[in-house]
């Protein structure tokens, strides 16, 4: 087998199409022939199937090491299918730290459908094993958790799974299958929101999901084509162009954020620096064991006294905007942007301050980036110029 930088550029070779054309095609059809009423067709109904997305799919599946993969209309829509596998009175475990739509959907929407949930710290492995009860099915985390970049081992929540009879799903969105394979790990799902790394520009929104094996899988799919939140095949495509290059942006997303980490931490006004690449740290132990590289997202918390909201709308390169893991760097202030639906307690809890800062580190050059970051840091520490008549 080809080696997997290689197997991102080529992905499945492909010789349905009679035009020689190097990339899959757009099948924008809704529908095939059939030639005969009861003939034995691959493609019948696009919702069903389209060759476009199964060849993103497939091209997942093989990227993760698992059985078969599915793609949705949205990160979410692939959390949907995957949690809509269990049914009600089941409980799942949860981490504490798990993105705040995931958490919306399973805490408002499937607790209608009686699904129980229990959510603890999953570094805490005392913890996890602790919430296991006898309708538990399976324990569901992210593996580099926003926004303080909180590391979950995988192998180490697998073994506690496996022991209990349950399944491991992991949504791997920071990470990718080019930093982390979580399947090869000992999960049974993996779920991504491919609007990030996968997409990559910040133009389409979509979602992963790989089983590793087969009989999960159909359930999966049987969720997929029954609730129908499918990938168009326009996006599917966009999807499948952007893991071309997934390796070469995440080396410079993973190289620029390094060193973005070692300028904050040069600077005094800056309290901490949050990335699991900085040892001394439990996500840094786990990290080095477990990722190929340490991610391209930062959270950082301004001195008190610094106005986080002056630092970020004074940056001109960096922009302020939710969503990460685009090759254009964006920031955001999570207390007022991605965690702002928690209530200023929650926020203290999950350690968002109003000094916390989380930049998705893009892959212009460096220098720029510093520079950009340094003009809005030295705006900071000007004094206020005092107003004379
Ligand atoms: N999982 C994680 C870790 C996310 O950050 C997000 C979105 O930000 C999602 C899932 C949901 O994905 P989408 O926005 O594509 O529905």
């Amino acid at each position: 087998m080809t080696e997997f930088d290689t197997r991102l550029v080529h992905g499945r070779s492909q010789h349905d199409n009679q035009t020689g054309a190097v990339n899959v095609p757009i099948y924008n059809s809704s529908t095939f022939i059939f030639p005969k009423v009861d003939a034995k067709v691959t493609w019948d109904y696009a919702r069903s199937g389209n060759p476009t997305r199964n060849y993103l799919e497939d091209q997942l599946a093989a990227l993760e090491n698992g059985a078969k993969g599915f793609a949705f209309s949205s990160g979410l829509a692939a959390i949907h299918a995957v949690l809509g596998i269990f049914s009600p009175g089941d409980h799942i475990v949860i981490g504490n730290t798990i993105y705040g739509g995931t958490f919306r959907l399973i805490n408002q929407f499937f607790k209608r459908w009686d699904l129980k949930v229990t959510s603890v710290d999953t570094q805490d492995l005392a913890a996890v094993e602790n919430a296991i009860q006898s309708t538990t099915k399976a324990i569901y985390f992210e593996t580099v958790a926003n926004p303080l970049l909180k590391v979950t081992s995988v192998k180490a929540i697998s073994k506690i799974a496996k022991r209990h009879g349950l399944l491991t799903i992991v949504d791997n969105t920071f990470l990718t299958p080019y930093l982390q394979q979580p399947l090869d790990l000992g999960a049974d799902i993996v779920v991504h929101s491919a609007t990030k790394y996968l997409g990559g520009h910040s133009d389409v929104v979509a979602g992963i999901a790989v089983a590793r094996d087969q009989a999960i899988a159909d359930r999966i799919y049987f969720n997929q084509n029954g609730i129908g939140s499918v990938l168009s095949p326009a996006d599917s495509n966009l999807i499948r162009r952007g893991i071309q290059t997934l390796a070469v942006r995440l080396d410079r997303h993973v190289s620029n954020a390094a060193k973005i980490v070692n300028f904050l931490q040069s600077r005094p006004e800056i309290a901490k620096v949050y990335y699991p690449g900085i040892a001394g740290t439990k996500d840094y132990e786990i990290a080095t064991a477990e990722l190929k590289g340490y991610g391209g997202i930062i959270s950082f918390e301004l001195q008190k006294g610094f106005d986080a909201i002056k630092f970020v709308e004074n940056l001109n390169l960096i922009q302020l905007a939710v969503s990460l893991g685009a090759v254009e760097s964006l920031i955001e202030l999570p207390y007022k942007m991605t965690h702002a639906e928690l209530s200023p307690q929650e926020q203290l809890k999950a350690g968002i301050t109003h000094q916390l800062v989380r930049l998705s580190v893009g892959i212009e050059d460096p220098k720029d980036l510093i520079g950009d970051l340094t003009q809005s840091l030295d705006r900071l520490s000007e004094p206020v110029s005092e107003v004379t008549d």
